[in-house]
Order: structure tokens, then sequence, then C-alpha cells
């Protein structure tokens, strides 16, 4: 019996021969490649400004810095989050406050950020969640109520829309991941884009060193060009082998993210006769790419979260935890940005699990995992039962 993974990457010779073509012209590093990445995806985006980093991490550090989020500084994050989030504000000697999220889209909300915002609070770091559109006009609103800069984690929401239009364009700032565990990938790789012309300038000399010349225009330049430094930067850059790649998977973007809504639509048609297990479901406001395909187990399931990981994998079946919380990571023990307990947070991450979902799935595999699940819910065999039957208890 074959594995299903969880998650792969759609990559193909097309990738691997844009890849060739840049280790051809001997420019291998942030080059002209980079830049025509930074246009089509910022075009594609429906923003201005397109600045290529080397994950989503650095492109939130960035956000952060451009926005002018200070040392002492407060920005409300969600906890239900990958730690990146979190992370990013640590790294300035900002406090993350965490907020909690509304149960349906697993995303904070106006009223989430409200309860814990702090009378230090200068920035709302919102994240769409496994590509779940967030709700951001009421957040812009109580953002612009209380001057606070409003970044969007979009790492995994390349193809989610909200109220028509691609998410991240209602944000001052938005960064976005191209690590493979999204749709689009570049092996490594991030964004941040926006509307602010001086911010995206700022942003684009301190991921290369806060050099005031880029390397770009000192290669073209034939006279020897004199770089200053006038701020500490960073090397937060994209390689043009990665943008080669970006601007391939960019052309396929529509596509994936065609098949991942069908596969959950598929998901959604037989957990809808699952008693005790909900599902990601598109919100009102947008529609998701469903890169992370979520499912609670609720208590009237005949499995715990835990059972039905261990009898997914019984039948070959590779799923995982739910998204994490960051306040319940050692990183995070006893930080004084929890300011509040967070009931939503704490009942997603112990009792949700996310199913495979990837471009390449099959029917068949898509099939089996639907079976499993069928029989999880209406089997009363144990668990060992069931492993062994199995062949690998
Ligand atoms: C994946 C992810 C990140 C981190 O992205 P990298 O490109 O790996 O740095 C940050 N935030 C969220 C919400 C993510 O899903």
């Amino acid at each position: 019996m074959s594995r299903i993974s969880v998650m792969k990457p759609w990559l193909g010779p097309e990738e691997a021969e844009a890849v060739a073509q840049v280790i051809a012209t001997g420019w291998v590093a942030q080059g002209p490649r980079t830049v025509e990445f930074e246009r089509a995806f910022s075009a594609t985006q429906g923003v201005s400004h397109g600045v290529a980093t080397s994950s989503c991490t650095t492109a939130l550090h960035l956000a952060l810095l451009v926005a002018g989020v200070q040392m002492g500084d407060d920005v409300i994050v969600p906890s239900l989050s990958f730690i990146a989030t979190a992370n990013a504000v640590t790294y300035l000697g900002a406090r993350p406050v965490f907020a909690d999220v509304d149960l349906v889209t697993g995303n904070v909300t106006a009223e989430t950020l409200d309860a814990v915002l702090t009378p230090r609070t200068t920035a709302v770091i919102a994240v769409d969640q496994g590509g779940m559109p967030l709700d951001l006009e009421p957040i812009r609103e109580l953002c612009d109520r209380h001057s606070l800069a409003l970044i969007e984690d979009a790492a995994g929401g390349a193809g989610s829309t909200y109220r028509g239009r691609p998410v991240g364009t209602g944000a001052d700032i938005t960064a976005w991941s191209f690590h493979p565990r999204k749709l689009l990938t570049t092996g490594e790789g991030g964004m941040l884009t926006t509307d602010n012309p001086e911010w995206a300038a700022r942003a684009r000399r301190l991921r290369e060193h806060s050099m005031d010349v880029s390397a770009a225009e000192r290669h073209t330049s034939v006279l020897p060009v004199q770089e200053g430094y006038p701020e500490v930067g960073y090397n937060y850059r994209m390689t043009d082998m990665q943008a080669a790649m970006g601007l391939v998977q960019l052309g396929k973007l529509p596509e994936m993210v065609r098949r991942r809504r069908a596969l959950a639509d598929d998901y959604q048609a037989v957990l809808a006769s699952l008693p005790g297990l909900r599902y990601a479901v598109d919100p009102e406001h947008g529609t998701s790419n469903f890169q992370s395909f979520w499912v609670e187990v609720l208590p009237d399931f005949p499995l715990g979260r835990e059972e039905l990981l261990e009898w997914l994998a019984a039948d070959g079946i590779s799923s995982r935890r739910g998204i994490m919380a960051a306040h319940r990571q050692r990183a995070y023990a006893g930080h004084s940005g929890l300011v509040r307990p967070l009931p939503m947070t704490d009942r997603l991450t112990d009792n949700t699990l996310i199913l495979p979902i990837f471009h390449t799935m099959t029917e068949a595999e898509h099939r089996r995992v639907t079976d499993s699940l069928r029989a999880a819910a209406e089997s009363p065999r144990n668990m060992r039962d069931h492993a062994s039957l199995n062949g690998s208890g």
C-alpha cells in the first residue's frame, strides 16, 4: 500500500528548464529574474510594489521595520499560526500580544483583536490561516481608528480571494511565502507587497544590506559605482534561480487553485454525511485556495483527534495535527503577551487535523482518505484491530 503524503509541490520539467536557463547565464543571485518575478507577482495580487525576500519570515521582519514598529511596542498577532508570525515581532524587540480567533475560519477578527488592544499597540499582523481569507474590512476600520499599521500574513494565501479581489490588497503591507508547504513554491522564498512606494523602496534596500545602489545596478554600470550603507540592513535576498521557478509557478497558480478547490469540494461532500467532524468551508466574504484542509474532531465522533491521526496512519495516510498555537510553545512560555485566555485557539489546536490535499492527488488517493474517514466514523472497532488489520500494528 503506497503512502499518501499530506502535501506535495506541483513541479515539472518547466521549472527545471527555467532554473537551467538562469544557470546558463551565470547570474544566479538576485538579478533580472527577481525583478521580473516581483512585477508579475505584485500585478497578479493587484498591488503596486513587490519586494522578493528569502522567506515569508524575513518579509514579515522587513514589513514590521518599514511600518515603523519599534522596540517596546506591542504587535497583536494570532497565537494560532505558524510560530514565525510571532517570532518576526520578537526579532524587533517588540512584544507579540496574542489574539484569539474565530472558530469557523481560524482567523483573527476585529473583535478578537480589539479584546487584546494595549496602550502600546502600534501594529497588527492578521493571518489568512491555511489560505482561509480574513474578514479584513472590519479589521481595517479598527486599525484606522487606533492608527495601527495593518500587516497581513498571507503566507499561504496566494490564490485566495476577499470580496472578489486577491487577499492582501486591503492591508498596508502583506507578506507571502513560497515554501513548498504553500501552493506556489520557489523552494524557499517570500515576498512583501505594498502600495506604499517609500516602504517598498526601504524594504528593497534593507533586504540587500541597506546598500543604496543595488548589486544589479552596480553590475550593469561600466563605471565603478560607490555604494553607501545609510542604515544596518540584512541579507534577505531571493536568488534568480528561485525567481525563475517562481515565474513558472505563478503561471500555474490558477490551475493549482482550481484543483485544490475541487478536492476540497469532494472532501466537503463526504464529510457532510459524517457526524462529529466539522471542516473548513469558504467564509461568506471570500474564497479559500485550501492551502490546508482541516477537520475538527468533535466530542461525538467515535475517535479522538490523536486516535483519528493513528487510524489514518494505519491506512497509509499522512495527516497532521492542525495549526499550532505559539503561546503553548516553550519559546513563549511565561510570555507576558498572553493577556487573556484563548479558548478558540486552544480548541482548534487540540482538536483539528489537516488532511492530504495537493495538486497531483489522484481520485483513488482521495477516495482512500474518504473511505478511511467513513470507516472511522462508522466502525466500533478499536484502534488496535484497525492497525493490525492493515498490517502496521
Ligand atoms: C508558512 C508560514 C510562515 C513562514 O513562511 P516561510 O516562508 O517558511 O518563512 C509564516 N506565517 C504563516 C501563516 C505560514 O503559514
